[in-house]
C-alpha cells in the first residue's frame, strides 16, 4: 500500500457537490442520549470545514450491532441530534440511508447542510460490501470521504466498496491518525520504545512480534510481563499468566535480540492475596514473589526504571497498562509512567502516541490525555496497525487512485 497515494479531501473541489463522509459515530447511548461525545468532537472541524467550502455532507457510519434489518435500538437518530448540538447548527437526519426517499431528501440539501443517514448496518449488504449496496449509496454522492480511521480494519461496503466507484478521499482525522501512526513506526525519531501492558501475551503475539522489528526498547508491564518473567523461570504466584505460552514469550525474546531490541521486563512487583480495592498490598522485588500472592503492578523500582529509559527515547508507543489500573492502588505504576511521558511531552523531548482498549481510559485515569501527542481512539483499527496489517479502508483509498 502506498500511503502517498492517499488524497486530502483538504485538496477537492468540494462546492455545490453532494460529499458522503463515512464518519465513525458509534458511540455509547443511554436512555436515548449520547453519553461520551468524544468520537463525534474529533469529527466536528473536519465537517464544518466542508460545510463551510460548500459542500452538501452527508454523513455515514454504522451503529451497533443490529442482527436482523432496522430496530429503532439502533437508530442514529440521537447521535444526530446530538452532532447537530456540537456543531451548533442544524443537522438533518435522513431516516434511511438508501433508496428514493433517502436520494430524494439529499437531493433537496441546500450548500453547507450537513445531513446524517441512517445506521448503515440496518442493511446487511454493508458488512458484505456487497455491490448492489455500495453502488445505492453511492447513489447519494459526488464525492467519497473516508474519516473513520476507527473503522478501517474492515472491508465494509462503507469503508471500501465506496472508494472504488466514487472519487474518494482521506478526511482530517483519517489524514491524523495515519500520520501519528506513522510517526512512530514508519519514520520516528529514535530512539523510539513501545510500552505494551495489558491482560494476555496471547492477544499480543502479532503486535509484539511486528514491534520487535520496529522500535529500540520494548517495555512490557501488565499481567502479561508475568509470562514472560516465567519463561525466565521468576515464580510469579498465583497471577495471571498462561503457561501455555511461555514459549511464544521466548520466541519474541529471541526476535528482540536477533533486531537488536532491548526488552525490559518488571524488575518489581506491588503484591497482594486479593484483587479487590483496598486491600492489603506491598511491593517486594521480582525474585520475592510469594507463591500465594498475586502481581498487580509494577512496583517503584520498574517504575524508575521505566522512567529513565523513555527519557533516553525520542519516540514512545503505548498500548496497555502496567497493572491492573482499574482498581486502586494498582494503577499506580500507569499513572506514574504516564505522567513522566506527559512531561516530556511538554517539554518537547518526546512524541508520545497511545491507543488501544484500555489504554484511553488508563491515560485518563492519570489525568494527562490531552499532554500525549496523539491519543488514538481507534481501538481495533490501532491495534492492527500496530501488527502491521494493512488495513482495507486505506488501502482502498490509496488504491482508488492508481
Ligand atoms: P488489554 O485489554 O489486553 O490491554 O488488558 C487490559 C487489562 O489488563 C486491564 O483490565 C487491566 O486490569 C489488566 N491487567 C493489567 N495488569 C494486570 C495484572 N498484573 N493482573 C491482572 N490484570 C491486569
Amino acid at each position: 500500500m502506498d500511503l502517498s497515494k492517499l488524497k486530502s479531501i483538504a485538496d477537492a473541489d468540494v462546492s455545490g457537490k453532494r460529499v458522503i463522509v463515512r464518519a465513525d459515530l458509534n458511540v455509547p447511548v443511554a436512555d436515548g442520549k449520547v453519553s461520551d461525545a468524544t468520537r463525534l468532537e474529533r469529527i466536528l472541524a473536519g465537517l464544518q470545514d466542508l460545510s463551510r467550502r460548500g459542500a452538501r455532507v452527508i454523513v455515514i457510519s454504522h451503529f451497533g450491532r443490529p442482527k436482523n434489518g432496522p430496530d429503532p435500538a439502533f437508530t442514529l437518530q440521537p447521535v444526530a441530534a446530538k452532532l447537530g448540538e456540537l456543531l451548533g447548527q442544524n443537522v438533518v437526519f435522513i431516516p434511511a440511508c438508501i433508496g428514493d426517499e433517502a436520494e430524494a431528501r439529499v437531493a433537496a440539501l441546500k450548500p453547507g447542510q450537513i445531513a446524517v443517514l441512517e445506521n448503515l448496518r440496518f442493511h446487511g449488504g454493508e458488512e458484505k460490501n456487497e455491490r448492489e449496496f455500495v453502488d445505492a449509496l453511492a447513489r447519494n454522492g459526488d464525492i467519497y470521504v473516508n474519516d473513520a480511521f476507527s473503522a478501517a480494519h474492515r472491508a465494509h461496503a462503507s469503508t471500501a466498496g465506496l472508494a472504488s466507484v466514487l472519487p474518494a478521499y482521506a478526511g482530517p482525522l483519517m489524514l491524523e491518525e495515519i500520520g501519528a501512526l506513522r510517526a512512530v513506526l514508519d519514520k520516528p525519531e529514535r530512539p523510539v520504545a513501545a510500552l505494551v501492558g495489558g491482560a494476555k501475551v496471547s492477544s499480543k503475539i502479532p503486535i509484539l512480534k511486528h514491534l520487535v522489528g520496529k522500535v529500540d526498547k520494548l517495555i512490557i508491564g501488565g499481567g502479561m510481563a508475568n509470562t514472560f518473567l516465567m519463561s525466565h523461570g521468576v515464580d510469579v504466584g498465583k497471577s495471571l499468566a498462561e503457561p501455555d505460552f511461555v514459549d511464544t514469550a521466548r520466541e519474541i525474546m529471541a526476535a528482540a535480540k536477533s533486531t537488536g531490541c532491548a526488552v525490559v521486563l518488571p524488575e518489581d512487583a506491588v503484591i497482594a492475596r486479593e484483587f479487590r480495592s483496598g486491600v492489603a498490598h506491598a511491593h517486594v522485588p521480582i525474585l520475592t514473589v510469594p507463591s500465594d500472592a498475586l502481581i498487580l503492578d509494577v512496583g517503584p523500582r520498574s517504575v524508575a526504571h521505566i522512567c529513565d529509559v523513555i527519557k533516553e527515547c525520542r519516540t514512545l508507543l503505548w498500548n496497555g497498562p502496567l497493572g491492573a489500573f482499574e482498581v486502586p492502588p494498582f494503577g499506580d505504576g500507569t499513572f506514574a509512567v504516564a505522567r513522566e511521558a506527559a512531561r516530556l511531552t511538554k517539554e518537547g523531548k518526546l512524541v508520545t502516541v497511545a491507543g488501544g482498549g484500555d489504554t484511553v481510559a488508563a491515560l485518563n485515569g492519570a489525568g494527562i490525555t490531552g499532554d500525549f501527542t496523539y491519543v488514538s481512539t481507534a481501538g481495533g483499527a490501532f491495534l492492527e496497525w500496530l501488527e502491521g496489517r494493512e488495513l482495507p479502508g486505506v488501502a482502498a483509498l490509496a488504491k482508488a487512485w492508481n
